[in-house]
């Protein structure tokens, strides 16, 4: 397949993702474009789709399992500046998917702005983040979301609410199609009690993660009533290994990829887990990574 000469430019053939995801392993996209704005992405997906191609947008890289063999398909990251910025208006922040979910947060914050601090820490773009409908401490993204902007695969956009995204715990309704955009609609607070909040939480969050370690993943969701985290430990399960991958010791929902690991050891360890954990608890452990 090639893509239309106008796009020759933008698309990338071959182009290795292990650099573009947390866990650095896994092989090449078969195309990969970061158009530069809404018209360029437009153009690309519309060629792909017409191509019978499979699309996917990476936002962070950081709950992407790529496997050994890549991804044969298109690959499109939108870290362009037309496509993460950040735009407030009254109690509203506007945040492109490719913006960091960070920035968003920080953005939000400093507007005195609240509904996202809970967010501060969790790795990864605006996009990952509404998809996965990303949480911490009981609170999700979705519950903030106003209206999202989707991109359909003849390149069309349209404006959905917050509703018919739906919004489950870990979960949307979403799955397969392109966020171009998310509105938020939050509360006006005080700046600097919000500041120090958000400081209060990063610092508990950077206590409970492996400190040093960088290529790492969150691969479960947590189950009703427990966190994965005790759910693990109780199974005896902390510091686990296959090859050279390992659940965390001190705090086993993160799994780690050390030097030599590869995409099929990862697989090997999450199918290992989740096979004890519903042997001695009855528990079906769901994945949170997606798996590419
Ligand atoms: C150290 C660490 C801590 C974490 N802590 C938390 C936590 O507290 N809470 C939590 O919920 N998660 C957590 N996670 C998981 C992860 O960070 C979140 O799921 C995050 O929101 C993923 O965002 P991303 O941009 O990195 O997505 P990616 O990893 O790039 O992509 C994940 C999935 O989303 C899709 N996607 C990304 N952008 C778009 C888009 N614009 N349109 C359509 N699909 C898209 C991708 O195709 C892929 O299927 C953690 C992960 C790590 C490594």
């Amino acid at each position: 397949m090639s893509f239309p000469e106008e796009l020759d430019h933008l698309v990338r053939t071959d182009e290795p993702l292990a650099p573009l995801v947390w866990l650095g392993i896994g092989g090449p996209a078969r195309y990969f474009a970061e158009p530069v704005d809404e018209q360029e992405l437009s153009k690309v997906y519309k060629a792909a789709d017409e191509a019978g191609m499979a699309i996917r947008i990476l936002g962070g890289g950081s709950n992407v399992l790529v496997r050994e063999a890549g991804f044969d398909g298109l690959v499109i990251s939108l870290a362009a500046a037309a496509t993460s910025e950040l735009v407030i208006d009254g109690n509203r922040l506007t945040a492109g998917a490719g913006a960091k979910l960070s920035h968003a947060v920080i953005k939000s914050v400093g507007a005195g702005l609240g509904g996202l601090e809970h967010l501060v820490g969790i790795p990864g773009t605006v996009g990952g983040a509404v998809i996965g409908n990303a949480s911490n401490g009981g609170r999700d993204i979705g519950s903030v979301v106003e209206s999202i902007t989707i991109i359909e695969s003849d390149g069309s956009t349209r404006v959905i609410s917050q509703e018919d995204a739906g919004f489950s715990h870990r979960k949307t309704t979403l799955v397969g199609m392109g966020i171009l955009k998310t509105t938020f609609l939050l509360e006006p607070r005080d700046v600097s009690a919000l500041t120090k909040r958000m400081q209060k939480l990063w610092i508990g969050r950077n206590s409970s993660r492996p400190s040093e370690q960088r290529r790492i993943a969150m691969p479960f969701v947590d189950p009703d009533g427990m966190p994965a985290k005790d759910l693990l430990q109780s199974c005896g399960l902390a510091g686990v290994r296959e090859g050279d991958v390992s659940l965390d010791s001190a705090h086993p929902h993160y799994l780690i990829a050390h030097n030599e690991a590869t995409s099929d050891q990862c697989l090997r360890l999450i199918e290992r887990v989740r096979e004890q954990v519903l042997l001695q608890t009855g528990v079906d452990l769901q994945l949170n990574l997606q798996i590419w």
